[in-house]
């Protein structure tokens, strides 16, 4: 979903009550998950409800990282060990004796956890304390721990419309021209699978499904067949394969 459609839509869902306790964040670019993660608990916290910071002092503790109902743990890139979710836990488990506050915790990133990490964390995801939030940011979605992917609600967060890869991949439906097609096949198959995977989802959800129903099938059958079988080389010559058929 685009950033601030998505921003917005959050809001609206924690202004309604109906905000998911557990939520995945995904994008590959930390920037748009730190802005989407920021604006959301800036919002959460605002004594208004303010759609922009409007300086209240919730607003501007929450700037300068002054409000004890938020931890982050993680810095997108090292390992986070058990003791760090551990932290999370005690603090948020046995301080609630302002139970209707409501308590953020942000995972930087989710795919970085240790496994004792991952099992501590799971734990707590399954019984949530009351009004207690979990945002848990993540570059690489394919990483994630299933146990711990299929108790979340997934938001993935588009890329810039300008990323190469993804134009190419749209770029050789809208032209179907042999030599865009010839470029891309050889490309694709030179990238990392999970890099792939989200070209091909953000393709579909973009384009494909709207502009190129006829590729939608294929692109589905390749995506499933990436995550799921060992032979990726194959099941993407098999894709350029019947797409070379019908361009
Ligand atoms: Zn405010």
């Amino acid at each position: 979903m685009e950033k601030n459609n998505l921003i917005n839509e959050l809001k609206q869902l924690y202004k309604t009550k109906n905000l998911y306790s557990s939520i995945i964040l995904n994008s590959r670019s930390i920037n748009d998950l730190q802005e989407v993660s920021q604006e959301l608990m800036r919002f959460m916290f605002c004594e208004n409800q303010s759609n922009q910071d409007d300086g209240c002092v919730f607003c501007s503790r929450f700037k300068k990282n002054l409000l004890l109902d938020v931890i982050t743990v993680g810095d997108s890139t090292s390992e986070i060990s058990k003791e760090k979710i551990q932290e999370i836990i005690d603090k948020f488990s046995f301080t609630s004796i302002e139970e209707t506050k409501t308590k953020v915790y942000v995972i930087d990133v989710v795919e970085n956890l240790k496994t004792s990490a991952a099992n501590a964390l799971l734990k707590f995801l399954e019984e949530p304390p009351l009004n207690t939030y979990a945002l848990l940011l993540s570059k690489d979605r394919s990483k994630i721990i299933q146990t711990i992917r299929s108790r979340c609600k997934l938001f993935v967060i588009d890329s810039h419309f300008d990323h190469s890869d993804q134009n190419d991949l749209e770029i050789m439906f809208e032209t179907r021209s042999k030599e865009t097609y010839l470029l891309s096949a050889s490309k694709f198959k030179k990238i990392n699978k999970s890099e792939f995977i989200e070209i091909l989802e953000q393709a579909m959800n973009r384009t494909i499904l709207k502009k190129f129903p006829e590729f939608a099938e294929d692109t589905i059958t390749l995506i499933e067949d990436l995550k799921n079988l060992p032979n990726d080389k194959l099941a993407i010559d098999n894709y350029f394969i019947k797409i070379a058929e019908r361009l």
